[in-house]
C-alpha cells in the first residue's frame, strides 16, 4: 500500500532558512534561492477543504506566490522544482506544549546526566521531531537555550522553538524536585540541582517572582510559565493544591507584560484556573480539571486553553502503585468533559502533546493528535495544530524569536511545509506513522 508521506519543509527549507536569517531578520526583504512546487493540494491551515490543484513558489524561507497557474521562474542553479503529483502541501505542526530536553531522559537522568550528553541527547530528539512533520515546538519548561541557538545556527536539524525558559514555581510546588531533606532551604544556601540545571526556578513571594520571570526573560524566553497548581511528575505536589497566590502570579504578569510578550500557567483545577485568570494569565495549560464555570469564564475573557489529549497508556511513564500513577489517572478522568466544554464554550484551544520522559511516546506524536478526533473532526485537528496553535505563538509579540507568519500557508507566511502523500482531511492518520512515511530532501 502506498502512503507515502513525503515531508518537504525543513530538509530543503533548513538551510534556506538559517543562511537568509543572517542577513535579513525581516521576511518582507527575503531574498534567496527558489523553491516551486507544481500541482499540490493545498491544506492552507483553515479551510476544511483541500485547494484545487496550485502552485506555490517558495523564496527564501518565505511562500512568495500561490497560484492555479503555472508560476514562470528563472531556471538559476539554485531553483528547485517539486512536483507535488497531487499531494498535499500544508503547514508544518505545531506542538504547543512540547519540554524538549526532557522527552528521552528518565526523570532521574535528566537530573544527574552530564549535561553535555544531556544536550545532544536532545538535539537527536530534536532532529527526530522535525522528522515527524513538527517544524515549531513552544517548550514549556526546561533548559533549552542551547539546544534552540545550535538549531537556530543550522548546527542541528530541528524545529523552531518558542521557549520559556526554566518553568516557576513555589516550594513544594510542581517541579520542585528537591528532596525531602534539603528542607528548609536558608538564604544562601546552594540552589537545587533542578535550578541549577535551569529547568525550573522556585519563587515564593511577588518580588521573588519578578525576579524569576527577568531571568528567562533576558535569557531569551519568548514567553513565561508559572506553575500554578500541582501536578502529575512531582514527588511532592498534591494534584488539587494551588501554589502561587494570586498577588504572585499578577507579579509576574506585569514582568511578562513589561517585555511585550505573556504568561502561560499549568493548571487543571477550577481553583487555579480561575485565581490565574484573575491575575491577568493569558493561557491555560492542560486544563483538564476544569468545571463549566471556569469554561465560562475562559471563553468570556477570551483565555487560551492550551491542552494535551493524553493517552491512557502515559499511565506506564510513572511506577504502578505511584502517587504520580494515581494523579495521571485522575487528570485522564476528566479530559472528556474537559473537551466537551471547550467545544460548547468556543474556547479558543491549542493542542500539544506533552511527552515526558518517553522515547516511546515521542515517537508516537503525530498520532496523539489524532486522539483528538473524538472530539474534533480531522479538518479541525489539523487546523488547530496548524493556524490556531500559531496564533496563540503569536501572543509573544517581539519576543517571538522568528518573525513572520506560521502555520498558514499563504502569499507573505513563513514556508515551514509539508508535503504530504494522500489527504490528511480524509485520512488524519497519514500524521501517525511519520517513521515509515516521511521522506525529507
Ligand atoms: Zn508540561
Amino acid at each position: 500500500m502506498k502512503t507515502k508521506l513525503l515531508i518537504y519543509s525543513v530538509g530543503v527549507a533548513f538551510s534556506i532558512i538559517n543562511a537568509t536569517w543572517a542577513q535579513s531578520p525581516s521576511p518582507s526583504v527575503n531574498a534567496g534561492p527558489v523553491t516551486v512546487f507544481s500541482n499540490v493540494r493545498i491544506f492552507d491551515g483553515k479551510s476544511g477543504k483541500l485547494s484545487a490543484p496550485s502552485n506555490v513558489l517558495v523564496r527564501g524561507n518565505v511562500i512568495e506566490k500561490i497560484s492555479d497557474k503555472p508560476i514562470p521562474t528563472d531556471r538559476r542553479a539554485d531553483t528547485v522544482l517539486i512536483d507535488g503529483g497531487g499531494r498535499t502541501l500544508m503547514p508544518g505542526l505545531i506542538d504547543m506544549h512540547w519540554h524538549a530536553m526532557l522527552v528521552r531522559p528518565t526523570p532521574d537522568s535528566a537530573l544527574t546526566d552530564d549535561v553535555g550528553y544531556t544536550n545532544l541527547v536532545a538535539g537527536a530528539e530534536a532532529t527526530d521531531t522535525l522528522m515527524r512533520g513538527f517544524t515549531t515546538i513552544r517548550d514549556l519548561g526546561g533548559p533549552v537555550f542551547g539546544l534552540k541557538r545550535a538549531i537556530d545556527e543550522g548546527i542541528v536539524p530541528g524545529p523552531r522553538i518558542f521557549p520559556c525558559g526554566a518553568m516557576i514555581t513555589t516550594t513544594g510546588g510542581h517541579g520542585d524536585f528537591r528532596e525531602l531533606y534539603m528542607m528548609p532551604r536558608k538564604s544562601g544556601d546552594p540552589r537545587s540541582r533542578v535550578e541549577q540545571l535551569g529547568a525550573a526556578m522556585i519563587a515564593d513571594s511577588p518580588d521573588e517572582v519578578r525576579l524569576r520571570v527577568r531571568e528567562q526573560l533576558t535569557l531569551g524566553a519568548s514567553q513565561i510559565k508559572l506553575m500554578a497548581g500541582g501536578g502529575v511528575a512531582s514527588p511532592h505536589s498534591p494534584i488539587d493544591v494551588a501554589t502561587f497566590t494570586e498577588p504572585e502570579l499578577r507579579a509576574a504578569v506585569e514582568a511578562a507584560e513589561n517585555w511585550g510578550t505573556y504568561v502561560t500557567v499549568h493548571a487543571y483545577t477550577p481553583e487555579t484556573i480561575q485565581r490565574s485568570i484573575a491575575a491577568g494569565v493569558k493561557c491555560i495549560e492542560h486544563g483538564h480539571l476544569m468545571d463549566e464555570a471556569s469554561a465560562k469564564l475562559m471563553a468570556e475573557k477570551k483565555i487560551w486553553l492550551s491542552t494535551q489529549p493524553f493517552p491512557a497508556e502515559m499511565a506506564d511513564v510513572f511506577p504502578p502503585g505511584s502517587t504520580q500513577r494515581e494523579k495521571f489517572q485522575e487528570v485522564l478522568k476528566g479530559m472528556d468533559k474537559m473537551f466537551r466544554f471547550a467545544k460548547k464554550y468556543s474556547i479558543k484551544t491549542a493542542v500539544g502533546t506533552d511527552v515526558l520522559f518517553s522515547p516511546a511516546l515521542a515517537k508516537r506524536q503525530g498520532q496523539l493528535l489524532t486522539i483528538l478526533t473524538r472530539w474534533y473532526t480531522p479538518a479541525e485537528v489539523l487546523a488547530m495544530a496548524t493556524s490556531a496553535n500559531a496564533e496563540l505563538l503569536a501572543l509573544s509579540g517581539k519576543r517571538s524569536p522568528y518573525p513572520g507568519k506560521l502555520g498558514r500557508i499563504e502569499e507573505g507566511a513563513l514556508a515551514d511545509l509539508l508535503l504530504v502523500d494522500g489527504d490528511p482531511i480524509a485520512n488524519i492518520k497519514l500524521l501517525a506513522d511519520p517513521g515509515k512515511t516521511l521522506w525529507s530532501s
